[in-house]
């Protein structure tokens, strides 16, 4: 027998609904174990793992449905499916910063399972049960929506994982609307037909879909999370060396094409070994942290401050000739006298600029360049500024 002989693959809702709970379950464990690699970095993982742990058992649940303990066994499943949902809102909701609304979730579950177990011992009604848990899971999806779309970055795991919920919120309000609506007796009717199952399994695979999204979503903030400390300072903030090439080829590119130019400035703590020997490395971090600082404040949105290592700054001027570099260059010796934290040590820098001399300059010419004047600097006292030499050395 071939493959194409092979009779057709049957997929009962049954077996759809164990496929959904079984890959549910285990992304569950991929979420725990995201979740203890990154909790410091990605918060919600831990929430989101028992949710759709929850969605699994309720599945599970329902497929007891007919057997021994009938009753029970759907209102556990509808426990389980309240906070699995539920779970899910308190994981986004630490996701995207917010307090989690811990009443919400209570209030709405515990609400909840009193009107389900009423409409499932005293007043049986299908139809009504399934609206309850409808209109309780579209609030739990409405605070997810509205997270995503008000906090959420524009990019495409965020979308998709904002298009899912709303679809979610929709589906939801709209299987609230028609279970009211289909009148009691036929409802009663489906009861044990496929109507139950086919709710599981379509719950279970979309839980599962949102739970896709959310991984996404959360790869996408440990990819940023990681991009931004491979390019950034730890101690300071502001760019390292390689943050720094990134954003110089950038704008190399975009002013070359224009015939724009482009300055440096090459910074430099004067005696700064004597702060840490006097007062201690934590001091002289504090310092560092402090220069970064006025440096920073010194600068248009567009320029850019990178710390090279040790006492070593160095900061991006596109767009700016000699003349305006000079100004910035003032502007922070000034802020350095006038502005400085009275609880630390004075300071003051020396400084080396220089402006590309042709299109053709590396960055690594330049950077000679202003080194040069840096030096020029200490040389001729500290606490000043030099200009680096107008031609390239031999
Ligand atoms: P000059 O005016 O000639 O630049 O003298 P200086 O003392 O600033 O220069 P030197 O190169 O002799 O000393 C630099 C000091 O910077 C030595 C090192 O202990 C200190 N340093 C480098 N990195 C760090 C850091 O991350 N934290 C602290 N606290 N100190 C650092
Ligand atoms: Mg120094
Ligand atoms: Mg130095």
């Amino acid at each position: 027998m071939n493959f194409w002989s092979a009779p057709a693959l049957q997929l009962d809702l049954r077996t759809l609904l164990l496929m959904t709970t079984v890959m549910s379950s285990v992304m569950s464990m991929v979420m725990f174990a995201m979740h203890r690699s990154f909790r410091g970095e990605v918060r919600g993982l831990d929430r989101w793992s028992l949710g759709l742990l929850c969605v699994a058992g309720a599945s599970v649940g329902v497929s007891l449905h007919g057997a021994l303990l009938q009753q029970a066994a759907v209102l556990a499943a509808s426990a389980l499916m309240f906070w699995g949902v539920g779970l899910s809102m308190i994981g986004t909701q630490e996701f995207f910063a917010r307090r989690p609304s811990w009443w919400l979730f209570h209030g709405v579950w515990l609400l909840g399972m009193l009107f389900s177990g009423w409409l499932l011992l005293a007043q049986p009604h299908l139809g009504a049960r399934i609206a309850v848990f409808s209109l309780a899971a579209f609030v739990f999806y409405a605070v997810q929506c509205w997270l995503a779309w008000r906090h959420g970055m524009r990019n495409f795991s965020y979308c998709f994982f904002g298009v899912l919920m709303t679809v979610q919120a929709l589906a939801a309000l709209a299987r609230a609307a028609t279970a009211l609506a289909v009148d009691a007796a036929d409802m009663e009717d489906l009861r044990d037909g496929p109507m139950v199952d086919v709710f599981m399994a379509l719950a279970s695979f979309m839980s599962l879909m949102l739970a896709v999204a959310f991984l996404m979503m959360a790869m996408r903030r440990l990819q940023c999370i990681l991009e931004e400390r491979s390019t950034h300072d730890p101690l300071t903030g502001v760019l390292n060396r390689r943050g720094f090439d990134i954003f110089y080829a950038k704008q190399r590119v975009q002013l070359g094409r224009d015939g724009r130019p482009l300055s440096l400035m090459s910074i430099d703590l004067d005696h700064f070994k004597a702060v840490n020997d006097r007062y201690g490395h934590v001091v002289g971090d504090r310092v560092l942290i402090q220069v970064a600082d006025v440096i920073g404040q010194a600068l248009r949105e567009s320029d850019y401050v990178a710390r090279f290592g040790g006492e070593e700054f160095v900061v991006l001027l596109p767009d700016a000739e000699v003349p305006r570099a000079m100004m910035v260059a003032e502007r922070i010796r000034d802020a350095l006298r006038t502005g400085w934290d009275d609880q630390l040590p004075p300071c003051t820098v020396s400084i080396g600029i220089g402006t590309h001399l042709s299109r053709e300059e590396s960055l690594d010419s330049l950077l000679g360049r202003t080194d040069a004047a840096l030096y020029r600097a200490k040389e001729n006292g500290r606490d000043r500024v030099e200009l680096a030499a107008t031609s390239e050395p031999a």
